[in-house]
């Protein structure tokens, strides 16, 4: 039912981002013969070794007790199977042990080591050690395990010799000694072989240098501590010396390193204090002493070990996640980018079936005034008002793509606030006088001027008005004030409309959102309105006391006064500069060749300029608009950029360089209005640039501005 590691498994249970390959030991176990065989000469070989320490030299066992450690690494790595040649070696080596043991203390301390291996191994799989050292809690349970295990063995071993009358101290004296070096035994044997057998899989060579110098050194202090009498003369110099290595390998190294450092200390220091003795305290006394400072020291430098390997282990993890959230970064910005893209491309190409729509509505218009049908007419202005939003619409999804793009720039002026919010008043006439909307216009000061891009601001102030318009019940009232607070521009829209939402007042400026069922639109004209305040270095905020209370839009833009800032207006701009609603008008008649691959287009413009009274004609390509120019030289041609077989650009070179006359105007048309688009545009030869769908009012707008005193053939 636990789902805790085991070791003998195999099961990688390291932190992720780490890994280790297989245990080597694992290995040798997965080959059951050789487990146990190897199992059973080690331990035998081990308690002979400890039978011959014990009964040539005045050792006492405990000290040496090192199949304790073996048997639960064994028992660990190798599984509960192991138990068998566990057993078999203890009763072997005891049995033959040059003490005589009894058959009893034989029995019981076959038992009890074997036990205490056994349920070694299911405390260390029920708390989840890795073996690797590698986590606090790894060392903990290796200290914890450690310290309460060795009970088992010796309190069996014990209670054999007091029932067989074999103690040669006190039971506590001979339990204590014994359950001494189990813990020992457990703390340096056990997880020095566990944190070996997972083995890590790569080691940098300088981190094999590392290793060996430290290692080296460590063995240089032992043995200046161990084997020679310096600690007579300086005992801290060498705890010193000894405590400095140790601590550069638990901070430098990895746990395994630790667990090396601890055995070559006790084991070499150990074999020092037997080969090589002071003199000055008996050899058990010394041994005893060593015992229980490697006991001490063990825990502390397990410990630090695996908090520092933690540390390098989560600064890893760390790492990877950090790299992770920077691909998925990389990879929402690159989405984000196609989004863009897509809403361009996607605004583009519907606003070329809008062409012929726009010149077939102002026949239309232009044919129903002429036979007095305004019953139809009202029809058209309806479909004409509709039409306009799906333009604004589209121009608002081409403005944002492009702000998100960075590929937008205001072109900042000096200019006059009044003219703008009368232009915006124009624009939105129509939508309220269909609602039967009042509006009121207070320009506290009449003559401020702003530092803003005229064009921006207008229509800042047109989607205000517009939303205002929008979301108010008919008969509303709606007030647009202006008022210039030292050097910054205060607008304000107020209307009487259906209110928002408290909760709903910090979200309203997100794209695409939207706080009702009464929306109408895509949701990006107030994120849109949003960045171009910013854009200006202004800001721009909602109020609204709820539901049906009406709403107020404040925007604060900077650089206001009350005289002219900086220069004019440039000339023409994209946005078809002229308002709709503007009244151009150039009396005069030109010839205009129409050059668009989109025959309904061209033919609409067609119709529409010669019921202007211009000598109009169409062709739907490049070559063909050459070969017209050749025998009927236009005046203006309003030529379309993308077409298949020649470019707009590249015809209006070619028509450049073959009709040598400064009188021949050329218009681009194009679906795009962006500063690029323009300025190759210029380069081109053109003179002017309209964004599509252009109405007989913009062309007519232009050829109001054209120059023609120089008349063409
Ligand atoms: P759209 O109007 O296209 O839905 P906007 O970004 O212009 O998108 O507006 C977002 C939402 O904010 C609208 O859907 C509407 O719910 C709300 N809203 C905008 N202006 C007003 C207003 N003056 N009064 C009430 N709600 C408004």
């Amino acid at each position: 039912m636990s789902s805790s590691p085991d070791l003998s498994q195999g099961v990688n249970f390291l932190p992720m981002g780490i890994r280790y390959s297989l245990p080597r030991l694992e290995l040798l176990f997965k080959r059951k013969a050789a487990a146990y065989v190897a199992v059973f000469a080690v331990l035998f070989l081990c308690l002979k070794a400890n039978q011959f320490l014990f009964f040539h030299y005045d050792t006492s066992p405990a000290v040496l007790f090192i199949p304790t450690g073996i048997a639960l690494a064994a028992i660990l790595l190798g599984g509960y199977r192991l138990a068998t040649p566990i057993a078999v070696a203890w009763f072997l080596a005891t049995i033959t042990s040059p003490g005589h043991p009894t058959v009893l203390f034989t029995l019981l301390s076959t038992i009890g080591y074997t036990l205490q291996a056994v349920i070694g191994r299911y405390m260390l799989n029920r708390f989840g050690y890795s073996g690797t050292l590698g986590r606090t809690k790894d060392a903990l349970l290796i200290v914890g395990v450690a310290l309460l295990l060795p009970i088992v063995g010796p309190t069996l071993t014990t209670i054999a010799q007091w029932l067989g009358n074999s103690l040669t101290t006190s039971a506590w004296v001979t339990f204590s000694r014994a359950w001494a070096g189990g813990v020992l035994n457990i703390l340096v044997f056990t997880p020095l072989i566990t944190a070996w057998s997972t083995q890590s899989v790569d080691i940098s060579p300088r981190e094999r240098l590392q290793s060996f110098t430290a290692l080296a050194c460590l063995t240089l202090v032992t043995y200046l501590t161990y084997w020679t009498a310096l600690p007579t003369y300086n005992m801290f110099i060498v705890i010193y010396l000894l405590f400095a290595v140790l601590f550069w390998i638990g901070l430098k190294l990895q746990p395994r390193f630790v667990a090396a450092a601890i055995a070559l200390v006790s084991i070499f220091g150990t074999a020092g204090s037997i080969v090589s003795p002071t003199g000055i305290i008996p050899i058990t006394e010394q041994l005893l002493s060593d015992e229980l400072f490697i006991i001490l020291i063990a825990p502390i430098f397990y410990i630090l070990g695996a908090l520092v390997e933690e540390g390098r282990i989560n600064a890893e993890v760390a790492r990877t996640r950090a790299r992770e959230v920077e691909a998925v970064n990389k990879r929402l910005s690159l989405d984000d980018q196609a989004k863009n893209e897509f809403l361009a491309t996607l605004a583009h190409e519907l606003r070329n079936p809008l062409a012929p729509v726009v010149s077939s509505l102002e026949l239309l218009k232009i044919g129903l005034t002429e036979v007095n049908r305004p019953d139809l007419l009202e029809l058209v202005q309806i479909a004409d008002a509709h039409n306009l939003t799906l333009t604004h619409l589209l121009d608002d999804l081409l403005d944002v793509s492009r702000i998100s793009r960075k590929k937008f720039k205001l072109q900042k002026v000096s200019t006059k606030v009044e003219p703008l919010v009368e232009q915006a008043r124009r624009t939105v006439e129509a939508l309220y006088s269909i609602k039967g909307h009042t509006l009121f216009i207070v320009l506290t000061e009449p003559d401020v001027w702003v530092e803003a891009d005229p064009l921006r601001l207008e229509q800042i102030l047109v989607n205000l008005l517009n939303n205002a318009g929008k979301y108010t019940e008919p008969g509303g009232t709606i007030t647009l004030t202006t008022r210039r607070e030292e050097r910054n521009l205060r607008i304000e829209v107020r209307d009487t409309g259906i209110g928002i939402e408290q909760e709903m007042l910090a979200k309203i400026f997100e794209p695409f959102v939207q706080t009702s069922t009464h929306s109408a639109g895509l949701g990006i004209g107030l994120s849109l309105t949003k960045r171009l305040v910013e854009l200006h270095g202004g800001t721009i905020s909602v109020e609204s006391p709820g539901l049906g209370k009406g709403s107020t839009f404040t925007v604060v833009l900077p650089g206001a006064a009350n005289v002219q800032i900086a220069l004019a207006v440039p000339a023409h701009r994209a946005r078809n500069e002229v308002s709709r609603g503007g009244k151009v008008g150039s009396k005069a008649a030109y010839r205009i060749l129409i050059v668009d691959d989109n025959v309904a287009a061209a033919r609409g413009l067609e119709k529409l300029l010669s019921h202007g009274g211009h000598t109009v004609s169409s062709v739907y390509n490049g070559s063909d608009a050459l070969v017209h120019m050749q025998t009927n030289q236009a005046q203006v041609v309003l030529l379309d950029i993308g077409m298949p077989d020649m470019d707009g650009y590249t015809v209006a070179k070619l028509l450049r360089q073959q009709f040598d006359t400064t009188a021949l105007v050329l218009v681009a048309l194009t679906g795009y209005g962006q500063e690029d688009d323009k300025k190759k545009a210029e380069e081109a030869g053109f003179n002017y640039h309209l964004t599509k769908p252009v109405s007989s009012i913009d062309i007519e707008s232009v050829l109001a501005t054209v120059d023609f005193n120089t008349p063409s053939h």
